[in-house]
């Protein structure tokens, strides 16, 4: 069953991040992409499957609006991971505060969730990461694969959806390590969002991750550590921060460009006699898959995908 948890996705990555004796070179993180259509879904997988690399495909409230409806994307998700068996990925709903329609998720067959109460007060924040990690290990309809959970600490700068954050509050709000084992323990969750320096959208000068942090944090705690903010981040930090067992990193921003300039791109080279869809939107996939292909390479989790399907059994 390639439609695997985050948990088990990063498994194999994690136990890489937490062994001292393991050689830097060997770490990776797995990538997390948005998308807002099937054909970037497929093209998401398609580009995985071209360099043999787990993937995550995440849906942002944003993209749910606009799609309507988080059983047509399960079942779209299925659908994929039949057409693609080789390809172990995880479905993720992102930064999402709504407990109920976070619940619905699970239900729905979401491979991973992520409740971000990072901007309400600690007690709240682990309140309701609890509830949400709680639920979804007991409820997923996919048995034995089930749900695992993302929560954030700390708060990441720009704009996500519903959330918003200025860079001044963001600057204010760096995950406290000294929090941090006492969260995970609390909440019972399976990965941790980091707010380090990063940013959501793109950057106007390059952000300065705080290494220091993140060094502290990976001492603090064995789960899993999430990069979110992944547009526009250097090539050397993302090395850095993977090296420093970081396990998954979310681009959601810089692939939107992609896709849309190959459709602009499409658009204008064609005639105007043609009105084949596929023909425009054909290119964009192509583009993704592509640039999925790039991304895993630089994240180092290309050619991991069998250690992924073999850590789970
Ligand atoms: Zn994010």
């Amino acid at each position: 069953m390639p439609l695997i948890t985050m948990k088990q996705i990063m498994a194999d990555s994690l136990k890489k991040a937490l062994d001292p004796s393991v050689d830097t070179k060997e770490r990776y993180a797995v990538g997390a992409f948005n998308f807002s259509t099937i054909p970037e879904m497929v093209g998401i997988v398609e580009g995985a499957r071209e360099v043999k690399s787990p993937v995550i495909l995440m849906l942002s409230l944003g993209a749910l609006k606009y799609i309507g409806s988080l059983e047509l994307v399960a079942y779209t998700a299925r659908g994929i991971a039949r057409q693609y068996p080789e390809v172990p990925f995880c479905l993720h709903l992102d930064h999402a505060t709504d407990l109920e329609m976070i619940k619905q998720a699970v239900v729905a067959g979401f491979t991973n969730v992520m409740i971000d109460a990072s901007q309400e007060p600690y007690e709240d924040n682990v309140r309701k990461s609890k509830e949400i990690a709680d639920f979804a290990h007991k409820h997923s309809p996919l048995g034995l694969n089930g749900c695992s959970v993302e929560a954030e600490l700390g708060m990441l700068a720009g704009h996500e959806d519903n959330i918003h954050v200025s860079e001044e509050d963001a600057g204010k709000a760096y995950t406290d390590p000294e929090l941090v084992a006492d969260f995970v323990e609390k909440t019972g969750i399976d990965a941790l969002a980091v707010a380090i320096g990063t940013a959501h959208g793109f950057y106007k000068a390059a952000p300065k991750i705080r290494f220091d942090l993140l060094e502290e944090i990976r001492r603090k705690t064995d789960t899993a550590l999430v990069l979110h903010g992944g547009t526009g981040v250097p090539e050397d930090d993302f090395r850095k921060c993977v090296a420093m067992g970081m396990s998954k990193i979310n681009v959601g921003t810089g692939l939107k460009k992609v896709y849309t300039d190959a459709v602009r791109e499409a658009i204008k080279s064609l005639p105007e006699s043609e009105y084949d869809p596929r023909k425009i939107v054909g290119p964009g996939r192509k583009a993704i898959a592509a640039e999925i292909a790039s991304k895993s390479e630089l994240f180092n989790c290309a050619g991991k995908a069998e250690a992924v399907l073999k850590s789970m059994y």
